[in-house]
């Protein structure tokens, strides 16, 4: 953990130095997996919105790196915490964004027991904590739900294909666990819950070697390297820009809308295409290099966005070009020897 940021993390029982902070009129949201790629990206949007924001991460997906460039401001602390444990926040509490669960299949696949906790015991203990504060929380579910799906694009109707014992088992089920006990603390204990089904997003703060394929990908090209398509590549998905999904994040959680909500981009595209299209940003030929496809992998993925559009006025603005070209950049100043050859 970077020293700097040391000193501004508090202790989760840690009393506020000055109470009457407490009683100001700003919002107070607290953000689980604050430090990791999205949930950086939301401390950010709402700090910008005028909330006051708690940022709650064990660091074990996440970097304080992705929000170094907060600590120090008066609307933002950070508190160093697995939420699977027993999660208090002292004062008021206006939102929760509960998005802490590891992401990535090769850190899942790695740590599947606590993938399996903070979907379950971590959502119980923050659905408690919204219930106490008389929040409203809004919990990071995903399109894993719909597991290979056989229906497309996936409506939000749809109750998936999921194999429970296979290796995504850990995430998908933690999920859809995630999503049963919300929608039963909403109906037993009327607290106010928001679920979205976030499709394939990317973006900056990525963490370079999180084995998803845009990082893998640009990695690989930055580097000169093959490009690792798993399977012919015919696998589909569709990526969405990172500054879109919040805005979609944003839109929700001021909804009244309490049933789940597909947020995502749905350009589709094959996996090898994705791969000759990073290949041309990083200026480099495509050279792939193909490996089994991982078991229960999804064939294909797309979000039917009807509801997000006519319920929250959502679509994506960003299109994968312009995306793509942003978080080149990131990457770029970051992948070591970023000398692409051909
Ligand atoms: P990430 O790994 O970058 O961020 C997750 C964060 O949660 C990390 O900072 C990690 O340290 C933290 N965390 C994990 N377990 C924790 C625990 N027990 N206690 C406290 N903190 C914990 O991943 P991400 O892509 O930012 O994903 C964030 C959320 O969005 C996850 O819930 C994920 O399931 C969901 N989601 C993401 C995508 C996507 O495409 N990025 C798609 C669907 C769903
Ligand atoms: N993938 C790939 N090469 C890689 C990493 C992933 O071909 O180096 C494929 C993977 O098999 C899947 C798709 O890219 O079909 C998206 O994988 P990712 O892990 O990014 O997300 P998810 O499978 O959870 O949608």
């Amino acid at each position: 953990m970077p020293t700097i940021a040391l000193a501004y993390v508090r202790p989760i029982t840690s009393t506020p130095i000055k109470q009457f902070n407490l009683r100001m009129e700003k919002k107070r949201i607290l953000i689980t997996g604050g430090a990791g790629f999205l949930g950086s990206h939301l401390c950010d949007r709402f700090l910008a919105e005028g909330y006051h924001v708690l940022a709650m991460d064990n660091l074990v997906t996440g970097n304080l790196a992705n929000i170094e460039h907060l600590f120090g401001k008066q609307d933002f602390e950070f508190y160093h915490h697995d939420v699977s444990k027993y999660v208090h926040v002292p004062g008021q509490l206006d939102y929760i964004l509960h998005f802490a669960s590891p992401a990535s299949p090769i850190d899942y696949l790695k740590i599947p027991i606590q993938t399996l906790k903070v979907g379950s015991l971590g959502t119980h203990n923050l659905l408690g904590l919204a219930r106490v504060k008389k929040a409203r929380v809004l919990i990071a579910s995903t399109s894993e739900v719909y597991g290979d799906p056989d229906v497309h694009p996936q409506v939000e109707e749809y109750h998936g294909n999921v194999n429970p014992v296979g290796p995504r088992g850990c995430y998908d089920e933690a999920k859809r666990f995630q999503e049963a006990i919300t929608m039963a603390y909403h109906n037993v204990h009327n607290v106010e819950t928001r679920i979205i089904r976030i499709f394939n997003t990317y973006g900056p703060r990525m963490r370079l070697d999180d084995g998803r394929v845009l990082p893998a990908f640009l990695s690989q090209a930055l580097k000169g390297e093959p490009l690792t398509v798993f399977g012919d590549g015919s696998q589909t998905r569709s990526f969405c820009y990172v500054d879109d999904l919040v805005e979609g994040i944003y839109r929700l959680l001021l909804s009244d809308y309490h049933l789940p909500v597909n947020i995502g981009n749905p350009s589709e595209i094959t996996i090898k295409e994705f791969g000759e299209e990073i290949a041309r940003l990083a200026g480099v030929e495509f050279r792939p290099t193909f490996h089994p496809l991982p078991e229960n992998d999804p064939l294909k993925r797309r979000p039917d966005i009807t509801k997000a559009r006519d319920i929250l006025g959502w679509e994506p603005n960003v299109d994968r070009a312009e995306g793509l070209r942003r978080t080149f950049e990131y990457f770029r100043e970051r992948v070591p020897s970023s000398t692409p050859s051909n």
